[in-house]
């Protein structure tokens, strides 16, 4: 922005309390006044006004699970290419998460890999996850410098992650973990799926035509989440009041499985447990049945499900007992994802969305009557917790001037004249559909980072540690 003060107008800005007509004060990237009706434009007479007109103003969204594979793989997607892509789509700050880069982000050191490879290269606020894997699990000191040096929380797995150097922890690794991020009031993160010996054929090439989105499907079904989410509940006990780890925090990411796994979460949540859990736009856009034979643009874990599933999500998330969302934006070289042969069992698994969260998210709600301060709740306000973003999240005074400005109503094909700012198009399952919502203007704490096809020409992210 060529200018330090400012004002936003639109008839539609999503407050906390309210949707109002009226206009945003901006100086110094941070919102100093919000203001309904039209009294602001005396107030405004000397300064500058950026009318949006009917589009809606809204915070930025906050992705809390990105991969930007970022350093060591950045033919995979890479800081630049993944925050324009976030810019694009109204993303104003993303969580890294610690694996898919070389090496993984589990301690001090590889943490400043993390922060040094963003310097300069970043077009949106990006924060960093840390790792939980075994080899710091039980070392209090280690996790203790990785939490001083900054990142937001930690992040761990119940099954293999596909990642060497990011092993798999168990409930003992989890438990000691929460002990350790219970005094800094940060959150543990983890993939929750444990590897149950559920099948009936001997080796994964006995499972079924590898083509068949089925068979990769029944190769991963949803008795493994539930036993993860099982032995996890008893783990979060100890984050109630008066136990070992009070005031720790455990945050079960993309959740697939809308049946008994969330039985599960909702009961934890009912005994007082310190548990929250996302969903991803693609479990939410997307079922099991329609998934194209040898289409693993499609293939991600835990997987797709069936139809009645998609609606239970959808009814989680309107009754709040599914918290958030997150894009789990997980790209990879396209071939990795072994096209021509279509194998969803040998295929790499990765969903690629980064840019089209928001569009995907309202495209498939509004038939559903979700409202735009449900958009806000599950991409801005929620996620701002999670993170421990206090000035992020709301438009508010005092908070950073972090917007999208969208228009809900317009309609546009992602075809191959589409500008897509990801990495790799070709494997993102969203091209070739017909989605809802334009971004027109994305600002990071004041600066206009991303307007009507254009980013600015200077990266102004700056990278968000704890203190
Ligand atoms: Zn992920």
């Amino acid at each position: 922005m060529p200018y330090r003060h400012y004002w936003i107008t639109s008839t539609r800005i999503v407050t906390p309390s309210a949707i109002i007509s009226g206009a945003v004060e901006v100086k110094g990237g941070k919102i100093i006044s919000v203001v309904e009706g039209d009294t602001w434009q005396r107030k405004a007479r000397s300064k500058h006004i950026v009318d949006y007109g009917q589009a809606v103003v809204m915070p930025g969204l906050i992705d809390v699970h990105a991969h930007l594979d970022d350093p060591g793989r950045t033919e995979w997607e890479g800081f630049p290419s993944g925050t324009r892509a976030a810019a694009a789509g109204g993303i104003t700050t993303l969580i890294d998460m610690p694996l898919n880069s070389v090496p993984s982000t589990i301690s001090e050191e590889t943490l400043k890999l993390k922060t040094s490879a963003a310097k300069g290269r970043i077009f949106v606020d990006v924060g960093f996850w840390g790792g939980l894997v075994p080899e710091n699990a039980f070392n209090a000191s280690s996790l203790e410098r990785l939490l001083d040096a900054g990142v937001l929380g930690l992040k761990s797995f119940m099954c293999p992650s596909g990642i060497n150097d990011f092993p798999m922890t168990n409930s003992s690794h989890i438990k000691e973990g929460l002990i350790v991020l219970a005094k800094y009031r940060r959150p543990l993160l983890v993939h929750a799926e444990m590897q149950q010996i559920t099948n009936d054929w001997e080796n994964i090439d006995d499972a079924g035509n590898p083509q068949s989105y089925a068979t990769y499907l029944k190769s991963r079904p949803a008795s493994w989440e539930e036993a993860a989410i099982r032995e996890l509940l008893t783990v979060t006990k100890d984050t109630r009041a008066g136990s070992s780890a009070e005031g720790a925090h455990l945050h079960i990411v993309h959740l697939a499985d809308a049946r008994s796994s969330l039985e599960l979460i909702k009961e934890a949540k009912r005994s007082g447990d310190r548990v929250t859990v996302e969903t991803c736009p693609h479990y939410l856009a997307f079922s099991a049945e329609e998934i194209p034979d040898g289409d693993t643009r499609f293939k991600c874990a835990p997987p797709i499900r069936d139809t009645e599933n998609k609606e239970k999500l959808w009814a989680a998330l309107l009754d709040g007992d599914i918290d958030m969302l997150s894009s789990d934006h997980s790209p990879s070289v396209p071939e990795l994802k072994l096209f021509n042969e279509g194998n969803f069992l040998r295929a790499w698994g990765g969903i690629s969305s980064l840019q089209f969260v928001l569009p995907v998210t309202w495209s498939y709600g509004r038939s559903r009557g979700i409202s735009l301060n449900q958009l806000v709740s599950w991409w801005s306000e929620k996620p701002a917790r999670l993170s421990g973003q206090d000035l992020k999240g709301a438009i508010a005074i005092g908070n950073h001037a972090d917007f999208v400005v969208w228009e809900p109503e317009v309609e546009f094909e992602l075809d191959d004249n589409h500008p897509v700012y990801l990495k790799h198009r070709s494997i993102s399952a969203y091209m070739g559909s017909k989605l809802a919502g334009k971004v027109l203007a994305t600002f990071v704490r004041g600066n206009l980072v991303f307007e009507e096809g254009n980013h600015a020409p200077f990266a102004c992210g700056v990278t968000i540690l704890a203190k």
